[in-house]
C-alpha cells in the first residue's frame, strides 16, 4: 500500500514525501528522479531535446513499474495527473494525497528554482497561473486526500497525512474494479458529513496489504475474494462470528490493534429477518461456500432447521458436521425444498453474465415459501423472478449486501449507517448498470 503525494512542482512533495517516509519507515521514490535516469538527462534536457509529450511516455512507464511497488512513498510528478492512465494504475494499490498550494506561495518557494522547464514562451508567473488553473480540477478528481499546505511546515504537512490516513477505510480484494462498496460506503459518509475516505486496492498479497494498514494507520478495511479466509491469520484479535465462519471480511484498527470481523453473516441474517423469522422453521441451504458458511451459523443461532445442499457434497457434509445440521446431500435432493419453509441460493448460479440460469427447478416453489438469493448482480435473478411468479415471498441479495456494509460501516465510523442514502444509490447503481456491466464482488 502506497502513499502517492501529487500536486504542483513546488508544493512539497520530496521534502514532504522525505518526512512522511522517515516517520513511516518507508522508502521515498521520487518519480521524476527515476524519469531523469532513465532518459540519461535532467528533466529540461528531455524536455528540450524531445518535447514534453515524450517526457510525458516515459513518465507514464515509468508510474506503470512504480505503481507495482508496494509500501512506499512516491513523490509523483506534477503532470502525473494529466493522463487517466497513470491516474488508474498509481490508485491500484495507492492513496493520492493532494499537496493543495496557492499560486503565490509556489512563486515563492520556485523563486530560486530556475533549472524547471517553462512551457513555451512564459514568464514563470504565467506559467504556474495557466498550469495550476488547468491542473487543479485533474488534481481534486484523482486525489483521495487533500492537505491544505498553506502556512505549514513539512514536518506539519506529514503530521496532517498521518492523521487524515486514520480516517481512510479501504476495500482489499482482486479484482475490486467494479465494487459497489467504495460508491456506497462513500455516499454514507457524504450524508453524515463525516470527513472518512473508502478507497479500493487491488491486491495481490494479503499478508502485505495488512501490514500495510497497520503500518499507515488506516483505520479499517472491508476484505474480499480471495482473501477472507487467509486474512485470519494476520490480524491480532477475532470476532467470536469470524472465528465460527472461518473468515474475516472486516477489520478494525484500533491504535494499531487489528480485528477481524465477519459481518456477512450479519447482512444476510437481516435480511432475511426482515422477510421472515427463523425459529423452527426448515431452511434448505444451496451451497457450501464463504457465503454459505455465514448463512448456516445466522440460521443456525435464529433456530432454523436447516438442511444443506452442494454440488460436492462431500462439502455439505462437512458444514452441515460444523453447524449440526438436519439432512446435507447432493443437489439431486433439492426436491427438500418442497416440504421447506425457506430457501436460499447461496451460489454464483444466476449471476451476471449467466442471468438466465438457475438451480431451483420452478416446480419446486411454493407459495409458503420463502426464497432468498445471495446473488445482486441482477437484481432480480431468475430464481426471484420465478419465486414471484409462484407467490413466494423473495429476500433480494443486494438487502445482504447493504446490511454487511453497513455494520462495517458502524465498526469503522461509530456512527450509525445511513441506510436509506446507501440503498439508494445501491440500487440505482445496480438499476443504471445491469444491461452494460458485470460487477459481482465486494
Ligand atoms: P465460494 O466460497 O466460492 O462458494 C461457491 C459455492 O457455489 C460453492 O458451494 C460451489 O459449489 C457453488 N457453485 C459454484 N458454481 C456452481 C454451479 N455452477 N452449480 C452449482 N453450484 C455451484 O463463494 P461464496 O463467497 O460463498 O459466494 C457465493 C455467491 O454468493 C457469490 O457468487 C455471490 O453471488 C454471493 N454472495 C453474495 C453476498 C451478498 O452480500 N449478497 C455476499 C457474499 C457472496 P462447489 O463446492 O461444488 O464448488
Amino acid at each position: 500500500m502506497n502513499i502517492v503525494l501529487i500536486g504542483m512542482r513546488g508544493s512539497g512533495k520530496t521534502t514532504v514525501g522525505r518526512r512522511l517516509a522517515r516517520k513511516l519507515d518507508r522508502e521515498l521514490v521520487e518519480m521524476d528522479e527515476l524519469i531523469s535516469k532513465r532518459a540519461g538527462l535532467a528533466i529540461p534536457e528531455i524536455v528540450e531535446k524531445y518535447g514534453w509529450e515524450k517526457f510525458r511516455d516515459i513518465e507514464e512507464q515509468v508510474t506503470d513499474e512504480v505503481a507495482e511497488r508496494d509500501n512506499i512513498v512516491n513523490a509523483a510528478g506534477g503532470g502525473v495527473v494529466t493522463r487517466e492512465q497513470n491516474i488508474q494504475e498509481l490508485k491500484k494499490n495507492g492513496i493520492l494525497v493532494w499537496l493543495k498550494v496557492g499560486l503565490n506561495t509556489l512563486l515563492e518557494r520556485l523563486g530560486e528554482d530556475s533549472k524547471r522547464p517553462l512551457l513555451a514562451g512564459r514568464t514563470q508567473r504565467e506559467d504556474m497561473e495557466i498550469t495550476l488553473d488547468e491542473r487543479k480540477a485533474l488534481y481534486q478528481k484523482a486525489a483521495d486526500l487533500a492537505i491544505d499546505t498553506e502556512d505549514k511546515t513539512p514536518e506539519e504537512i506529514a503530521e496532517a497525512i498521518i492523521k487524515s490516513l486514520k480516517k481512510i477505510c479501504c476495500l482489499i480484494g482482486d479484482p475490486v474494479e467494479h465494487s459497489l462498496s467504495p460508491l456506497i460506503h462513500n455516499a454514507g459518509y457524504q450524508a453524515l458529513g463525516i470527513n472518512y475516505v473508502y478507497v479500493p486496492f487491488r491486491v495481490r498479497d494479503i499478508k502485505r496489504a495488512i501490514e500495510g494498514i497497520r503500518g499507515l494507520g488506516i483505520r479499517g478495511a472491508s476484505i474480499t475474494m480471495p482473501h477472507k479466509a487467509r486474512a485470519i491469520e494476520y490480524v491480532d484479535e477475532i470476532d467470536r462470528l469470524a472465528i465460527e465462519t472461518g473468515a474475516v471480511n472486516t477489520i478494525v484498527n484500533n491504535d494499531g490493534i487489528l480485528t477481524g470481523y465477519n459481518t456477512d453473516y450479519h447482512g444476510a441474517l437481516k435480511a432475511l429477518e426482515e422477510a421472515t423469522s427463523l425459529e423452527g422453521k426448515r431452511a434448505v441451504l444451496v451451497g457450501s461456500g464463504g457465503a454459505a458458511t455465514a448463512i448456516a451459523l445466522g440460521l443456525k443461532m435464529g433456530g432454523a432447521k436447516l438442511v444443506i445442499l452442494n454440488r460436492t457434497e462431500e462439502k455439505a457434509k462437512r458444514l452441515a458436521e460444523m453447524f449440526d445440521a438436519e439432512d446435507s446431500g447432493g443437489l439431486k435432493k433439492l426436491d427438500e425444498v418442497s416440504s421447506a419453509d425457506i430457501l436460499i441460493n447461496a451460489t454464483p448460479v444466476g449471476m451476471w453474465p449467466k442471468t438466465n440460469e438457475s438451480l431451483i427447478p420452478k416446480s419446486l416453489l411454493h407459495n409458503r415459501l420463502v426464497v432468498f438469493d445471495t446473488v445482486y448482480n441482477p437484481k432480480e435473478t431468475k430464481l426471484l423472478a420465478e419465486a414471484r411468479e409462484r407467490g413466494c415471498a423473495v429476500v433480494y441479495g443486494y438487502k445482504m449486501f447493504l446490511y454487511q456494509a453497513a455494520t462495517q460501516f458502524e465498526l469503522f465510523t461509530g456512527h450509525q449507517a445511513p441506510l436509506k442514502v446507501m440503498e439508494s444509490v445501491l440500487t440505482q447503481a445496480l438499476e443504471g448498470e445491469k444491461d452494460a456491466t458485470h460487477f459481482d464482488r465486494r
